[in-house]
C-alpha cells in the first residue's frame, strides 16, 4: 500500500544518512569496515577466530557484535584479545546504520585497522541495510545446503566477497562446492569467491590478503 511505501522511504533514507555517516569517520581513522552476513551457525565468528589467528598482532581488528539475544560470540571473540563491544537487539532481526552510529564513540579506532561488524543471523533484511561498512562480505555454509544462494539471492548479489565457509564437510554432506561457485559467481560476477575451513584453515590466508588488498577510501 502507498502509505507503507511512504513510511519504508523514510526509515531508509534516514539509514543511508546514518550509514554516510559512519563511513566517514571510518574513512577518517583509517579503518576498514567490514560488514559479514550470513544465516546463524554458518561460522562467522569461527571464521573472525581463525583469521585473528592468522593476523596475529600484524593486523588490529575489532568486533560489533550482533546478536538478538546474548553475548556468547563476544565472549569468544574477547579471549583473542581483540576489542568487542556486544549490540542485543532485543528481538530485531537485522543491525540498522544508527546503531554503528552510536556505538564508534565507544571504540578505539584509533588503534584499529579493520573493524568487523558481524551482523544478525539471517539471510534476509541484513542484505537492505547499509552499515557505513565498505564491505559486505556473505557467507555460505556446507551444512546450510547450496540451495540457500538461489533461494536468498539478493544477500550474494550485494556483496562484495562470498565465502563458502566449512568446507572441510563439503564432500559428506555432498555438498558441490564447484557448482555453488559457479552460482555465486553467475549471480554476482564482480565478487570473488572464497573457499574456506576454519578448520584446516583452507582459504583463510587468501581472504585476509583480498580484505586488505582492497581500497577501503571506495565509495560503497
Ligand atoms: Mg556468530
Ligand atoms: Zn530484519
Amino acid at each position: 500500500m502507498p502509505v507503507d511505501i511512504v513510511v519504508m522511504k523514510a526509515v531508509n533514507a534516514e539509514n543511508a544518512a546514518r550509514a554516510a555517516e559512519v563511513r566517514a569517520v571510518l574513512n577518517q581513522s583509517g579503518v576498514l569496515g567490514l560488514n559479514l552476513m550470513s544465516s546463524p551457525g554458518s561460522g562467522k565468528t569461527t571464521l573472525l577466530e581463525a583469521m585473528f589467528k592468522h593476523w596475529g598482532e600484524d593486523v588490529r581488528s575489532c568486533v560489533v557484535e550482533g546478536d538478538v539475544f546474548t553475548s556468547i560470540d563476544a565472549e569468544r571473540i574477547a579471549k583473542h584479545g581483540v576489542e568487542v563491544i556486544q549490540v542485543n537487539t532485543e528481538g530485531s532481526c537485522h543491525m540498522t546504520a544508527h546503531m554503528l552510529k552510536e556505538i564508534l564513540p565507544r571504540l578505539a579506532l584509533e588503534n584499529t585497522d579493520v573493524l568487523f561488524i558481524e551482523n544478525i543471523g539471517n539471510l534476509i533484511c541484513p542484505a537492505s541495510f547499509d552499515l557505513g561498512e565498505h564491505r559486505r562480505i556473505a557467507l555460505i555454509s556446507t551444512p546450510e545446503g547450496a540451495d540457500k544462494v538461489e533461494k536468498y539471492p539478493k544477500l550474494f548479489s550485494v556483496s562484495h566477497a562470498n565465502v563458502i565457509s566449512k568446507a572441510d564437510l563439503a564432500d559428506v554432506l555432498e555438498f558441490d562446492i564447484a557448482a555453488v561457485t559457479k552460482q555465486l559467481k553467475k549471480l554476482n560476477p564482480e565478487a570473488p569467491v572464497f573457499v574456506t575451513s576454519a578448520k584446516t584453515g583452507e582459504g583463510v590466508a587468501e581472504f585476509c590478503e583480498w580484505l586488505l588488498s582492497e581500497n577501503k577510501e571506495t565509495d560503497n
